[in-house]
Protein backbone atom coordinates (compact mmCIF):
# COMPACT_ATOMS: atom_id res chain seq x y z
CA UNK A 1 0.00 0.00 0.00
CA UNK A 2 1.12 3.70 -0.76
CA UNK A 3 2.47 5.48 2.30
CA UNK A 4 1.39 9.41 2.17
CA UNK A 5 2.90 9.68 6.07
CA UNK A 6 4.87 12.34 7.32
CA UNK A 7 7.06 9.35 8.61
CA UNK A 8 7.51 7.90 5.16
CA UNK A 9 8.01 10.67 2.90
CA UNK A 10 10.99 11.68 5.98
CA UNK A 11 12.62 8.60 5.13
CA UNK A 12 12.74 8.86 1.43
CA UNK A 13 14.56 12.18 2.31
CA UNK A 14 17.26 10.63 4.67
CA UNK A 15 17.71 7.93 2.07
CA UNK A 16 18.22 10.49 -0.77
CA UNK A 17 20.58 12.28 1.06
CA UNK A 18 22.45 9.25 2.46
CA UNK A 19 22.69 8.08 -0.92
CA UNK A 20 22.18 10.72 -3.71
CA UNK A 21 22.87 8.66 -6.61
CA UNK A 22 20.91 6.26 -8.90
CA UNK A 23 21.23 2.51 -7.32
CA UNK A 24 20.56 1.05 -10.67
CA UNK A 25 22.45 3.32 -12.39
CA UNK A 26 25.66 2.36 -10.34
CA UNK A 27 24.92 -1.27 -10.85
CA UNK A 28 25.28 -0.63 -14.50
CA UNK A 29 28.22 2.19 -14.45
CA UNK A 30 26.78 5.15 -14.80
CA UNK A 31 26.58 7.88 -12.52
CA UNK A 32 23.53 9.78 -12.27
CA UNK A 33 21.41 11.68 -9.88
CA UNK A 34 18.62 10.06 -7.84
CA UNK A 35 15.59 11.95 -8.06
CA UNK A 36 13.19 9.47 -6.54
CA UNK A 37 12.58 6.34 -4.19
CA UNK A 38 12.10 2.99 -6.15
CA UNK A 39 10.47 0.60 -4.31
CA UNK A 40 12.72 -2.44 -5.31
CA UNK A 41 9.86 -4.93 -4.53
CA UNK A 42 6.74 -3.15 -6.50
CA UNK A 43 3.97 -2.56 -3.86
CA UNK A 44 2.00 -3.90 -7.27
CA UNK A 45 4.36 -7.67 -5.96
CA UNK A 46 3.90 -6.84 -2.29
CA UNK A 47 6.88 -5.28 -1.81
CA UNK A 48 6.71 -3.64 1.74
CA UNK A 49 7.67 0.37 2.64
CA UNK A 50 10.05 -0.67 4.65
CA UNK A 51 13.97 1.02 3.93
CA UNK A 52 15.19 -2.08 3.10
CA UNK A 53 12.80 -2.73 -0.11
CA UNK A 54 13.80 1.38 -1.05
CA UNK A 55 16.61 2.83 -3.07
CA UNK A 56 17.08 5.92 -4.41
CA UNK A 57 16.63 6.49 -8.11
CA UNK A 58 16.41 8.28 -11.49
CA UNK A 59 13.62 8.76 -13.13
CA UNK A 60 14.60 6.78 -16.28
CA UNK A 61 15.40 3.67 -14.00
CA UNK A 62 11.90 3.97 -12.23
CA UNK A 63 10.09 4.46 -15.20
CA UNK A 64 12.30 1.18 -17.22
CA UNK A 65 11.32 -1.08 -14.11
CA UNK A 66 7.71 -0.09 -14.07
CA UNK A 67 7.53 -1.28 -17.68
CA UNK A 68 8.64 -4.61 -16.88
CA UNK A 69 6.76 -4.94 -13.69
CA UNK A 70 3.19 -3.87 -15.08
CA UNK A 71 3.80 -6.35 -17.52
CA UNK A 72 5.04 -8.72 -15.37
CA UNK A 73 1.57 -8.09 -13.28
CA UNK A 74 -0.02 -8.56 -15.90
CA UNK A 75 0.72 -11.87 -16.46
CA UNK A 76 -0.87 -12.63 -13.19
CA UNK A 77 2.57 -13.47 -11.89
CA UNK A 78 3.75 -11.92 -7.84
CA UNK A 79 6.76 -12.24 -6.56
CA UNK A 80 7.44 -15.85 -5.88
CA UNK A 81 7.74 -16.15 -9.69
CA UNK A 82 10.06 -14.03 -10.01
CA UNK A 83 12.76 -16.07 -11.40
CA UNK A 84 10.66 -16.83 -14.32
CA UNK A 85 11.01 -13.33 -15.58
CA UNK A 86 14.95 -12.69 -15.75
CA UNK A 87 14.74 -9.14 -16.56
CA UNK A 88 12.97 -7.99 -13.47
CA UNK A 89 15.32 -10.13 -11.40
CA UNK A 90 18.19 -8.36 -12.45
CA UNK A 91 16.07 -5.14 -11.46
CA UNK A 92 15.47 -6.41 -8.27
CA UNK A 93 18.93 -7.83 -7.54
CA UNK A 94 20.88 -4.38 -8.42
CA UNK A 95 18.38 -2.77 -6.23
CA UNK A 96 19.09 -4.55 -3.40
CA UNK A 97 23.11 -3.95 -2.38
ZN1 LIG B 1 19.16 5.25 -12.98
Amino acid sequence: MRDHSRAYRRLCASILDSEPLCRYCRAEGRISPATLIDHIVALSLGGSNDRSNLAPACVDCNAAKAVVEQRFVARGYDVRDVMFEPELAGWIRMGMV
